[in-house]
């Protein structure tokens, strides 16, 4: 059986081609075990009741594959941390927790978007910790979707935040953090996305042979996945 992972397309309307291409590749693996969506799908997202042309179209795709069978499941970006049940319900995905812990046929695979192992951005954790937080959210999206547009807005390109998530995303994660997450896990091979370096990391800790894969990000032109044939991982670039 064949599964997928994806992280970091950061779709959004103004590049169609990279749409085109994720619709695409929804088609191609229709009927496989799973799809996994490590985050950052959206380059934005404001909340489950925004919509327009362009994010029902990715719904509908998402929709005809877990129709198919195939199993999607969605764990949030630092970009995309306001997805929600309701984005799931209509598409038929399953929210994952960061990080996730799975049993890929018989491998504990620890799953994760990537943000919470860059663990030098001091800055950036605290304001991660205040966007996920319940109370933040609730509030948040309790404003009227033009208060909140123009709230990313503000923060993406004026603020200090703005800054710090800017910093963040050409930031690599920490070693230790990775050693630590994944002996906290008691795992020996994760996967994540975020910093935009995808590699096939193979180290050894404590005695252990342990991997660590990085997904990279889709541009207008091509993807990265990871293909996992029963427990076998690779990744992988390709072209729309
Ligand atoms: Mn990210």
């Amino acid at each position: 059986m064949t599964s997928y992972f994806i992280s970091d397309l950061h779709l959004e309307p103004e590049r169609p081609a990279m749409a085109r291409g994720f619709l695409e590749l929804l088609s191609d693996i229709r009927g496989a075990e799973a799809l996994y969506i490590l985050g950052d799908f959206f380059e934005v997202w404001m909340g489950d009741d925004f919509d327009n042309d362009f994010v029902s179209q990715i719904k509908q795709g998402l929709r005809q594959l877990s129709d198919s069978g195939t199993r999607i499941y969605l764990m949030p970006g630092n970009r995309d941390f306001l997805l929600g049940d309701t984005f799931c319900q209509q598409t038929g995905a399953t929210m994952l927790e960061d990080p996730t812990l799975i049993d890929l046929h018989g491998t504990p695979l620890l799953l994760m978007h990537g943000d919470s192992l860059c663990t030098q951005d001091v800055e950036y954790m605290k304001l991660r910790q205040m966007f996920r937080s319940q109370a933040w959210q609730q509030e948040f999206l309790s404003k009227s979707l033009q208060e909140r547009i123009a709230f990313a807005r503000h923060v993406r390109s004026e603020s200090q935040s703005g800054q710090q998530m800017k910093s963040n995303d050409i930031m690599d994660v920490t070693p230790d953090e990775v050693d630590r997450c994944m002996a906290e896990a008691g795992v020996r091979v994760m996967i994540h996305g975020h910093t935009h370096r995808p590699a096939d990391h193979r180290w050894e800790y404590q005695g252990q042979a342990m991997r660590r894969i990085v997904l990279g990000d889709w541009s207008d032109t091509g993807g990265w996945l990871i293909r996992a044939e029963d427990a076998e991982l690779t990744l992988e670039s390709f072209d729309f």
